[in-house]
Order: structure tokens, then C-alpha cells, then sequence
């Protein structure tokens, strides 16, 4: 399977991607995680990205798309992938296009988490009680969320329009969303 995952910040991409990688036995990749781990490492990318994570802004395409390039260019990725946050904005998922075109081969869906602004606010607030993320204060998530209606939003029509979209309520309990997801799948 290759499949990208949508929905707003807070949704449960990367809760579901973690699930959906036993399930379909392909990696999940994400683009949030990678950058997080480059920053903890303190790599030039992890320098470069910094920044733009920390205010709520999309770290610039040409480091992002030449990361996501190179990731799926990997042995395990052959065999499919699940891309959790990316791409972020039609630039991105035009160039996610092109890789795939070089490597042979075609996306088979675009799953969104559907959540309400209100109800991820508060997610991310309460997991910023736990994990500490710098970028799960109000003001940036207040941010990210203008980026996502603004940036993000439109890839549902994309992906609609080629008939690759599928749609799924992301309230609930986390095993019922992920049945959900396998079962949209599947259908
Ligand atoms: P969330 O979806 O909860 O905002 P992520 O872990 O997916 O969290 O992303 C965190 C940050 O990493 C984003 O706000 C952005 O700065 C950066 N990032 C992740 N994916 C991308 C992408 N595809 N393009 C640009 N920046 C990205």
C-alpha cells in the first residue's frame, strides 16, 4: 500500500500511521518526526528546520521535498509506505508526484482524519502537558492551524478529484478510529 495520511494537527495521524504500519506492513514516514529527530540530533537540517517548526510555519519545500525524496528512495520503502505529513501544500504533493513517477510507481489512497479546530486545540494542549512539544503552545498551535486551512486543506479536493480520497471521523476512541481507517481502506 501507499497511501498519504491528511487531517488537521492534533487529528491522530501519527497515532494511526504507528497502527496502520503492523497492519498493512509497510513503514509509516513522518515528515514531523524526522525533522524532530534532526533537531534533537542537532544536524545542519535539524538547524534549518528549527525555526520554521517552533513558529507554526511549513519548513521551506526544497529541504522538505529533497528529505521525503530521499527517504523513499530506502530499501523498505519499496513495497509501499504510509506518508504522515507530507505533503502539507499542492507544491508538495505535485513534487511527491514526480518521485513516485520515478520510482515506477502510484499512490493508492489519500486517507483523511477529520477533527474539528476546537476540539484538536484542545488535544494539543493537553499533550503538551505531556510531552513538552515547542510548538504545542496556543499561539503556535493557532498558527499551525491557519497554515493547515490555508496550505493543507485544498489537498482534499486534489486527491478527490483523482478519486484517491477517503474520509474518516477522527473522534471517537483510537481502536474505533483505526477501523474505521482499515475499513475506508478496503472499500
Ligand atoms: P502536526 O501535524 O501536529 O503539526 P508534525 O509533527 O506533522 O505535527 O509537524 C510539525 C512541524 O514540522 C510542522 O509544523 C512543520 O514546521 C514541520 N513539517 C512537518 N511536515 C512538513 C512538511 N511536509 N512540509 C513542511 N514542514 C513540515
Amino acid at each position: 500500500m501507499r497511501a498519504v495520511l491528511l487531517g488537521p494537527p492534533g487529528a491522530g495521524k501519527g497515532t494511526q500511521a504507528a497502527r496502520l504500519t503492523e497492519r498493512f506492513g509497510v513503514p509509516a514516514i513522518s515528515t514531523g518526526d524526522i525533522f524532530r529527530a534532526n533537531v534533537k540530533g542537532g544536524t545542519p537540517l535539524g538547524v534549518k528546520a528549527q525555526e520554521y517548526m517552533n513558529a507554526g510555519q511549513l519548513v521551506p519545500d526544497e529541504v522538505t521535498n529533497a528529505m521525503v525524496r530521499a527517504r523513499l528512495a530506502e530499501d523498505d520503502a519499496a513495497q509501499g509506505f504510509l506518508l504522515d505529513g507530507y505533503p502539507r501544500n499542492p507544491e508538495q504533493a505535485v513534487e511527491l508526484d514526480s518521485m513516485l513517477a520515478d520510482l515506477g510507481v502510484e499512490l493508492d489512497v489519500a486517507m483523511e482524519i477529520t477533527a474539528d479546530f476546537d476540539e484538536v486545540t484542545q488535544r494539543l494542549l493537553k499533550r503538551a502537558e505531556i510531552e513538552g512539544r515547542a510548538d504545542d503552545t496556543e499561539p503556535v498551535i493557532r498558527k499551525r492551524l491557519e497554515v493547515y486551512a490555508t496550505s493543507t486543506a485544498p489537498l482534499t479536493a486534489f486527491y478527490a478529484g483523482r478519486g484517491l480520497l477517503v474520509q474518516v471521523d477522527g473522534l471517537g476512541e483510537i481502536d474505533e478510529v483505526t477501523e474505521r481507517l482499515v475499513a475506508a481502506v478496503a472499500r
